[in-house]
């Protein structure tokens, strides 16, 4: 392959690339978008069989061929068979691997050129090196709260600000060292204290801002390749890397502001709070828990209805179930609306494909600014599987996980329905005094279940 032909493919898989971001912006053209990345991935994975500079061809096929087919054989099953709940801790594995890949290329490249490196090339390395093993080490640590492996709270120790900033100090003296004098064994040092920063830089993130850190880890990938596009001079690794990285950033920085968070307090906030507010522990105060009669009858004589869906809808997949509700109470002249937080569920905008997945229109979706001020004329705000994101200790309780983060004001609305299974918090794993409240019926029960009774007590009404 001529190497005009090579850097046409190049450029047309970078296009692919930007279409399928643009392609993705919208629940319609999402899967169209999806199918472009896919294929413009799909080219640049393949020409690099087909063109070599010095003219020799790719050496050491069978390791290509055979890392090639243990990929495919791990991947395509796993993404067929992910739940559509665990696809965040699938995203968090691949961003880490991805990135953990990059810093790996990094140091082969770095071992083979030896002197003869550039010290453009040996920043770049470095660079790779750093910020891979980071997103690795962070990824693995997200993916395993986000799968409940370890506890979701920010787990805090005596002196963690000191190690950490010791840590990073370590880092910043050894890159200097590697970048002034070189050495192999200084840059495996290197990545080892790397590794360790990127688990104690997202230990103390707890609850609510795991989202952000998600899509940091997700911006750092997205420079490391950029960076070792550069080290291998492959421009389209640093187009992709590029469009990652910047992508990354951007909805950090829109999560962060949705979150009402700064970037710095997400990530070192723990270490400055104080004692941190409801233990997560079941209480034994009392609560007033309905049937599903009960509900169906609020919901009927309801003017307005504000469902707000969660977590547990998806995890429940009732999604099916809440529209044909929402659908029984629009042919009664009720004004249904649904009130969508922008971290509900496990990654951004999960709330909105899991709807779409049942044909909701999408005029009736509310984003948070949108439907807030609409509590106080609500008659019934019905949450099906959600918590952290209507929990009040985010105004309330300075030190909670969540304190900050603007929430749905469903507290305002009449009458406050939950839908869940039992009094166990939310991901945050604080108490949600709003579960007490006079206001608050408990439907207890998987979402599925609970809904499916209630639209038949509707029906019989
Ligand atoms: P929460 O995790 O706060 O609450 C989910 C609720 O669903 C729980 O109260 C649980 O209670 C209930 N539930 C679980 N399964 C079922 C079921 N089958 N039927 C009925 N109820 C069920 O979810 P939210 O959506 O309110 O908040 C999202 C949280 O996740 C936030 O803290 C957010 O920061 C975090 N997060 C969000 C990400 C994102 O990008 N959106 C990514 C990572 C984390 P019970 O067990 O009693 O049933």
């Amino acid at each position: 392959m001529s190497r005009n032909l090579y850097d046409l493919l190049g450029l047309l898989s970078s296009v692919a690339f930007i279409l399928a971001l643009k392609g993705l912006s919208h629940p319609k053209s999402a899967r169209r978008g999806n199918l472009i990345g896919a294929a413009g991935a799909g080219v640049a994975t393949f020409v690099v069989f087909f063109y070599r500079e010095d003219g020799k061809g790719l050496q050491n096929l069978p390791l290509i061929i055979g890392a090639l087919v243990v990929g495919i054989a791990v991947g395509v099953p796993a993404a067929r068979m992910v739940q559509m709940t665990q696809m965040p801790q699938m995203v968090a594995l691949f961003n880490g691997v991805g990135g953990g890949a990059a810093a790996l290329v990094a140091i082969v490249e770095y071992l083979n050129l030896g002197n003869s490196a550039s010290t453009l090339a040996v920043i770049a390395t470095v660079f790779t090196v750093v910020v891979g093993c980071v997103s690795f080490s962070g990824s693995v640590v997200t993916f395993l709260k986000l799968q409940e492996l370890m506890t979701t709270r920010p787990v805090i120790f005596p002196g963690g600000r000191f190690v950490i900033a010791g840590t990073l100090v370590a880092i910043i003296v050894n890159a200097g060292y590697v970048i002034v004098q070189g050495g192999n064994s200084l840059l495996e040092l290197l990545a080892l204290l790397s590794l360790i920063f990127g688990v104690l830089f997202v230990l103390p993130v707890g609850g609510a801002d795991v989202p952000i850190v998600i899509s940091l880890l997700n911006a750092f990938t997205g420079l490391t390749v950029a960076a070792s596009g550069y080290v291998l001079e492959n421009i389209l690794l640093i187009v992709a890397g590029t469009l990652v990285g910047a992508s990354g950033t951007i909805l950090t920085r829109l999560m962060a502001e949705a979150m009402g968070r700064s970037l710095f307090g997400t990530l070192f906030g723990a270490f400055t709070a104080k004692a941190v507010a409801g233990s997560g522990e079941q209480e034994s105060r009392p609560v007033r828990s309905g049937s599903p009669d009960d509900v169906a009858i609020l919901l009927n004589y309801a003017r307005r209805v504000v469902i707000v869906p969660g977590y547990g809808l998806a995890v429940a997949q009732a999604q099916h179930t809440i529209r044909e509700m929402a659908d029984l109470l629009t042919a009664k002249g009720i004004d249904v609306a649904y009130g969508i937080h922008p971290v509900a569920g496990r990654m951004p905008g999960h709330m909105n494909v899991l709807l779409a997945e049942a044909n909701v229109p999408y005029e009736q979706l509310s984003e948070m600014e949108e439907v807030n001020p609409t509590f106080a004329q609500t008659d019934v705000a019905l949450v099906v599987g959600a918590n952290d994101v209507v929990n009040p200790a985010a105004k309330t309780t300075p030190g909670a996980p969540i304190y900050g983060m603007p929430i749905l004001d469903v507290d305002q609305a009449a009458n406050i329905i939950f839908l869940k299974r039992s009094m166990r918090p939310g991901f945050a794993g604080i108490e949600n005094e709003l579960l007490y409240d006079s206001k608050t019926t408990l439907l207890f029960g998987d979402a599925k279940a609970s809904l499916t009774k209630v639209v038949s007590a509707l029906k019989a009404l």
